[in-house]
């Protein structure tokens, strides 16, 4: 009774009468942080705790590997061990495996690795151009092409009834999906979508593969389902068979993959295809601060065509907290720098590291910001760690822990890992620079990984240890590393952080380039900032640069989102988008001094360690007294006008 009140107690009536809503179709509707994940965690360990379904038989799935980990680590902490959270992918390859001898026989097929390649030589031909970005274009269009389940004799009809905007003429796209595909064949690959096309024809094709299946997964649970394709649903729907123990969960606003195939109908037609749904709809907004939840409002508010069904306002249920800022600057590392600085008091006002994200748009944003904070000393994790067993350290790490599973050194299993992981460069005290500090906290995951393995499982293994670290690098389930987050905005959906940056927000970034132009491009941008907006619980902070680099041409405008953002009292909402070069906003009759320069090199100054400690980061000259106070004036003086805290060198 007491387990049951604990899954119950913590939620308001909406989300209990969807946890506790008898098996069969359930949907929650709602925005962003109203608990629609806690919402379907508690159910599953509800329905496991009343012992309508066991834990095993429950198959949860959602879209990105980090959303994957969120749903297990929260399920763990409601005791439910042996249900599965898997992204669709890493659930297909699973399953694929331990079919693939009974439907395709003891053939040997292997996943793509380098599919661009791939796409090169079909493209090569056809004739078509094989510059890195055509190709590019072509492995996402024939990428969108598989995952709405469109053949290539069907491409062109559906290219031009969905509106889309082929990479090259469309018989030869056509040409190339389809080149693409025998070479594929031919050489016994498979790519992502086809472990999701081959799970689904495992079981329409082969009785008693499905029949195998469905016995051993009764209930199945989708988050974030508005943003599932047609391949995906169809995965969904051979999974099911003509049962219905669906829970699905989703926010329309927060449909950010339509780019690729994904589209929030089946959420929103849910109770059209299961008349006897549970819906339920979720205003309460539990994460966040009354001041962010009403800029998310106000961000979405300004969307257009919203469907019904998404025209939901959040309502703040939080203690009010800092007001969102706003900050404008010259050039990205300007922007990095003190994006860092001010990560850097967060952490010392006792915000913990891992409790921080910065969030852009594109991966390349990533660099400048990874530098800053290097810089800082202050440890990060870029781009949800989806890479993290890729990375260099990390491989090595995982032979020299193979290898030596076959003979263990003595001790307990972290120990043990420890023993092997000093031999590939983790040593006890963590080095302070920024990329051999990102190595070391890789390799201290990886042990903090046994020490976990080591609390759960009596008698651990180094052999088990390696074969959970083999089944984490398939499903993509990398280990937590702790520090500030850099990730995309696409990689931070469903997640959350007490302080969020959102860096960046200028036209061609943030609406991305080639969304000018492209009103639904247009929409699903915004839809993107509104993701972002909502991943913050308390400190929120918006920024962006007039020019990429220091001292560069400030021809950058600043995002179009900002529009009816920016409170009228900030200086960069009075002065529009006209500001002078070094005249600040709100300059009237006051002249900011000009920022200075390096003496030796002429570069600008910026805020980061090494000018605060007196050096140019540009050449190798020291700077002298007169220039970083110069320096300290300018930057306080910048702070002032734009009404960000002051940076001070
Ligand atoms: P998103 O759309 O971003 O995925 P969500 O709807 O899935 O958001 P959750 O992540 O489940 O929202 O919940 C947001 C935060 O609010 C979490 O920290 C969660 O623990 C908390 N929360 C949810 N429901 C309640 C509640 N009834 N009481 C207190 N806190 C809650
Ligand atoms: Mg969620």
């Amino acid at each position: 009774m007491d387990t049951e009140r604990r899954l119950l107690d913590g939620l308001d009536p909406e989300q209990r009468a969807a946890v506790a809503a008898p098996r069969g179709p359930v949907c929650v509707l709602a925005g962003a942080g109203t608990g629609k994940t806690r919402t379907i965690t508690h159910r599953i360990a509800y329905l496991v705790h009343r012992g309508h379904v066991a834990a095993g038989q429950v198959l949860a799935v959602t879209f990105t590997a980090r959303a994957a980990g969120e749903l297990r680590t929260r399920l763990r902490a409601l005791g439910v061990t042996a249900a599965q959270a898997r992204t669709f992918h890493a659930a297909a390859l699973r399953q694929l495996r331990y079919f693939w001898p009974r439907v395709v026989g003891d053939e040997q097929w292997d996943l793509v690795e380098g599919k661009l390649r791939l796409v090169a030589q079909a493209a090569n031909r056809v004739g078509m151009s094989t510059e890195a970005e055509s190709l590019r274009d072509l492995a996402s269009e024939i990428e969108w092409a598989k995952a709405c389940l469109v053949a290539p004799d069907d491409y062109p009809a559906e290219a031009a009834r969905l509106h889309r905007q082929p990479p090259g003429p469309v018989e030869q796209v056509v040409q190339v999906y389809r080149a693409y595909e025998q070479l594929k064949t031919r050489a016994r690959l498979l790519d992502f979508d086809d472990l999701l096309l081959h799970t689904a024809a495992a079981l329409e094709e082969h009785g008693e593969v499905a029949a195998e299946f469905r016995d051993r997964y009764r209930c199945f649970v989708v988050d974030e389902y508005q943003d599932v394709t047609p391949l995906q649903q169809r995965v969904l729907d051979a999974w099911l068979g003509n049962r219905d123990d669906l829970t699905v969960v989703g926010d329309a606003n927060q449909t950010i993959y339509s780019f690729a195939g994904a589209s929030p109908r089946p959420l929103l037609e849910f109770s059209r295809r299961f008349p006897s749904a549970t819906v339920v709809r979720l205003e309460r907004d539990y994460r966040s601060t009354p001041q962010v939840v009403s800029l998310a409002n106000q961000v979405i508010s300004a969307a257009r065509d919203r469907p019904a069904g998404s025209r939901l306002k959040l309502v703040g249920q939080r203690a009010p907290g800092p007001e969102p800022r706003f900050a404008e600057f010259d050039d990205e590392p300007a922007e990095a720098a003190a994006v860092a600085a001010r990560v850097r008091s967060l952490v010392d006002e006792g915000v913990p590291a891992s409790e921080i994200a910065v969030l852009f748009r594109v991966n390349a944003q990533s660099e400048v910001f990874e530098q800053a904070l290097a810089e800082a000393e202050i440890p990060y994790q870029v781009r949800g760690g989806e890479r993290f067993f890729q990375r260099p350290e990390v491989r090595q790490a995982m032979l020299a822990l193979r290898s030596a599973a076959v003979s263990p050194p003595p001790g307990e299993l972290p120990e043990v890992v420890r023993t092997v992981l000093a031999r590939v460069g983790l040593t006890e005290e963590p080095p302070s620079g920024g990329a051999a500090r990102e190595r070391w906290e890789s390799l201290l995951a990886l042990v903090e990984l046994a020490e976990e393995l080591a609390a759960s499982v009596a008698d651990a293994t180094l052999g088990g240890y390696v074969a959970e670290l083999d089944m984490r690098a398939e499903a993509q389930h990398p280990p937590t590393v702790e520090g500030v987050t850099l990730a995309s905005l696409h990689a931070a959906k469903g997640l959350e952080w007490d302080a969020v940056f959102l860096v960046g927000l200028v036209e061609g970034t943030l609406p991305i380039q080639h969304a000018d132009g492209d009103n639904a491009a247009i929409e699903e941008e915004r839809r993107l900032l509104y993701v972002g907006v909502t991943r913050a619980r308390e400190h929120l902070w918006l920024s962006w640069a007039l020019a990429r680099t220091a001292g560069g041409r400030r021809y950058r405008r600043r995002s179009r989102f900002l529009h009816g953002l920016l409170p009228d009292s900030h200086p960069a909402a009075r002065t529009g988008q006209t500001r002078q070069r070094d005249g600040g906003p709100g300059s009237v009759g006051r002249r900011t001094p000009s920022k200075p320069r390096c003496r030796v090199c002429g570069e600008f100054l910026v805020d980061t360690p090494a000018v605060k400690l007196g050096r140019c980061v540009d050449c190798p000259s020291t700077l002298d007294e007169e220039l970083l106070t110069r320096l300290r004036a300018w930057r306080s003086e910048r702070a002032r006008e734009l009404k960000v805290p002051a940076f001070v060198v």
